[in-house]
């Protein structure tokens, strides 16, 4: 994999064009299509910036009335392109509009003095498509972050969802192939990209995604009951007894549904005593989770709800005794890191860059599969063990503490500093942005 130059003579880029095509920076995550990536991109543009490079981030227009510019920081700038209608379309239509939003991103470069961007930073396929060109028509080089992949999505596909289609698969693989580098969240992520999309492993570096420890951080010793009744008492969750919390997108990938299969599986005396919180709004195809507790005789346990700011998702976390993600795939998982940073240990399934977020037996719990019954026994042990939980919540705030977005961004600007000096060293770039 690339090792990143470390040479202190190389010109930062002083601008960057970031391509966020179907989901914006400005939108509430954990509904719908926002959720991790949105955090990610907010995140590493703000301390970016700090760091003195300017981030112009691309989105498409999803209301009528959205001003054309939004400065969302200092030094970080959201522009919406105009590229279909604002509402109504879902992310399966949206590879009928990537001319019409490479149009724009075009034209906002072109109202600009050549060579404005010294890069462009894709996320997501949809986005590499449209920095493929740009890259070409402006000269600079291409950084690219997957998020997810649709070859390991197909292979880990929840009950009734539907599998990838070939034309993104297809789009992945052309994005991989012109991309000057390529961010991987984790090694495994890395290994994916190389093995099944036959990336040149020197174009591939690891950059492992962060938590914000200032906002999410523990109770201080000694105050972590007072604490977690408090933050119970502001969601309007029971003071007493157990809360499992879930925290994201309801979607069939992140599986809510087995939480609810599990709750029904536990012993009847520790069930009296669980309240299931389920935090977040429906993203795709959503499930129907209230028709299945009533299913399932447990909707006396389950509380639901709306998607929480980030102001407010530190209570979510400090008010639960466990926090569960048992997704069927994730690049990574922030809300596994946001929970351990908060003191809170997770279960989590041992998949994909939950096994890198989450230390097994350290920091929480992996558990193997999606059998409710497993989950219920795995999470009956922890709700009956308040020492172990105690032990695991120290873990969770030492493990989370390794991640943090002032690493993201600093090994990102090394990664950004390694394409501009590899680009222009191949005599690429000054030529171009200068020959229009
Ligand atoms: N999130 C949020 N409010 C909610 C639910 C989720 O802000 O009500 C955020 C959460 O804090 C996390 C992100 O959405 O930062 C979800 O990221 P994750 O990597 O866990 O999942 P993804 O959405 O990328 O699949």
């Amino acid at each position: 994999m690339a090792r990143v130059s470390t040479l202190a003579a190389v010109r930062l880029p002083r601008r960057v064009a970031t391509l966020s095509v179907h989901t914006s920076p400005l939108e509430q995550a954990g509904t719908g299509d926002a959720g991790g990536m949105n955090v990610y991109i907010v995140e590493v543009a703000k301390r970016l910036a700090q760091a003195g490079v300017e981030v112009e981030i691309f989105t498409r227009a999803t209301r009528s009335g959205l001003p054309a510019t939004v400065e969302m920081a200092p030094g970080v700038l959201v522009r919406h392109v105009v590229a279909g209608p604002f509402e109504g379309l879902a992310k399966e239509e949206l590879p009928a509009q990537l001319c019409a939003f490479t149009n724009g991103v075009l034209r906002a470069e072109a109202a600009r003095s050549p060579g404005w961007y010294d890069l462009v930073h894709s996320h997501y396929w949809l986005s590499g498509q449209v920095g493929w060109l740009a890259k070409d028509r402006w000269g600079v080089p291409l950084v690219h972050t997957a998020h997810t992949l649709a070859k390991v999505k197909n292979r880990q596909l929840a009950d009734g969802d539907r599998p990838e289609p070939k034309a993104r698969v297809i789009g992945e693989e052309q994005v991989i192939a012109e991309a000057d580098r390529l961010v991987a969240n984790t090694p495994s992520e890395a290994r994916e990209l190389i093995d099944l999309y036959g990336a040149p492993e020197d174009r591939v570096t690891v950059v492992e995604p962060g938590v914000d420890l200032d906002r999410f951080a523990p109770a201080s010793v000694g105050r972590e009951d007072a604490a977690r009744s408090a933050a119970r008492r502001r969601l309007g969750l029971p003071t007493r007894g157990h809360v499992i919390a879930f925290v994201g997108r309801i979607q069939p990938l992140k599986a809510p549904d087995i939480l609810l299969r599990a709750a029904a599986d536990l012993p009847p005396d520790l069930r009296d005593q669980v309240t299931l919180a389920i935090v977040g709004g429906n993203s795709g195809s959503g499930l129907d989770l209230a028709g299945l507790a009533a299913e399932l005789g447990v909707a006396g346990v389950v509380r639901f709800l709306p998607p929480q700011d980030r102001q407010a998702l530190p209570d979510v976390y400090r008010a639960a005794d466990l926090v569960a993600v048992p997704s069927y795939n994730e690049s990574f998982g922030l809300v596994a890191l946001e929970a351990q940073a908060c003191g809170t240990p997770v279960v989590a399934a041992a998949v994909g860059g939950l096994r890198t977020a989450v230390r097994d037996g350290r920091s929480g719990v992996l558990v193997d599969g999606h059998d409710p019954v497993e989950w219920a026994r795995v999470m009956s042990r922890l709700l009956r063990k308040p020492n172990l939980r105690a032990l695991l919540a120290k873990g969770a705030i030492e493990h989370a503490r390794q991640f943090s977005w002032n690493h993201t961004a600093a090994s990102l600007l090394a990664v950004y500093r390694d394409a501009v000096t590899g680009y222009r060293s191949q005599g690429f770039g000054f030529e171009l942005a200068t020959a229009r």
